[in-house]
């Protein structure tokens, strides 16, 4: 490309809020043949609400208030977006936090920690099972919850199922549009997420993705974009969090969410300031007529 024409083109991706580092993605990006969206705070808003907390005891005695607590106090201590919501929900119930000791956070599964001499567990049916702890009880409620796409997270206190949380994340007002002009310009496109199946083909369903990878590891995501290099595919990568980090680099165009992490900002090649899936339309289209104008 003629440095003029990189110019014209990484110009106008900033009047539209896209920034484009360097003239290799901008001559890439019209190439690109399989376009791989991260689910949580990509094709949805990143911004989770509790929306439903349910407990095998019932919430007689206080019990409902207490499991709340260990919970929130627990979740206080990461900075994974499903635990920011568990706390506003607590903030909401007027539930006053406690101290946690011993607090660990397993990338892809939960978080644990003592939270009044109690061990408490939070996070997915998978780890839960490799912890050994029973999660019959409430199971239908998770099948349900899971099949309106929301995010299904156990508690557990001293190795024992307590309750279940129904976490909502509304997908953003552009995202089915968005996937629907990447489609009809061509382009496969993909989900990819830590999240569990059920949720992530409910929110797959809704915006018209037909192809779902989910349960997908932090440290699996390179990988997986990986393999789908390797079926022949110049392949784009679009994320917003610290694990997608790898994924982004890792893509031959990483596109990062401005609102995101700026791990996330680092490790691509080009950045949707307003984190409008359509804007990657505009950055498709731009990068054609670049082309168009150097040839
Ligand atoms: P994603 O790709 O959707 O960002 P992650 O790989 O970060 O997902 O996490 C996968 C799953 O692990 C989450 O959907 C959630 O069920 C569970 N999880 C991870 N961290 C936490 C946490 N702090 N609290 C509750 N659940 C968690
Ligand atoms: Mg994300």
């Amino acid at each position: 490309a003629t440095p003029t024409s990189v110019m014209v083109g990484t110009g106008k991706g900033a009047e539209n809020g896209i920034l484009i580092k360097g003239a290799e993605s901008l001559e890439l990006a019209h190439q690109i043949k399989t376009i791989v969206l991260d689910k949580t705070g990509t094709i949805t808003q990143g911004k989770p609400t509790v929306t439903d907390f349910l407990t095998v005891n019932g919430t007689a005695n206080g019990n409902e208030i207490q499991l709340i607590q260990l919970a929130a106090s627990l979740e206080r201590n990461s900075e994974h977006p499903l635990a920011e919501a568990v706390v506003r929900y607590a903030q909401s119930q007027e539930v006053m936090l406690t101290e946690v000791r011993d607090f660990e956070a397993i990338s892809g599964s939960g978080v644990q920690g003592i939270v009044s001499h109690k061990l408490v567990q939070i996070g997915t049916q998978r780890w839960m099972e490799e912890l050994q702890i029973h999660t019959q009880a409430l199971q239908p409620d998770k099948e349900r919850l899971e099949y309106l796409g929301k995010t299904a997270v156990w508690l557990a206190v001293d190795g024992e199922i307590q309750g279940l949380m129904g976490i909502a994340d509304a997908i953003k007002p552009t995202s089915t549009q968005a996937i629907k002009a990447l489609q009809k310009l061509g382009l496969e496109v993909v989900m990819l997420t830590g999240d569990n199946r059920r949720t992530a083909e409910s929110i797959a369903r809704e915006v018209g993705i037909k192809r779902v990878l989910a349960e997908v590891r932090p440290d699996q995501k390179a990988a997986t974009v990986q393999a789908i290099q390797a079926e022949g595919k110049i392949v784009a990568m679009v994320g917003d969090g610290i694990n997608d980090a790898p994924a982004l680099a890792q893509a031959d165009v990483g596109i990062a969410i401005g609102t995101g992490t700026d791990i996330a900002i680092a490790a691509s090649d080009i950045t949707l300031i307003s984190g409008d899936l359509l804007s990657i339309v505009t950055a498709i289209q731009l990068s054609r007529a670049t082309i168009r104008n150097i040839r």
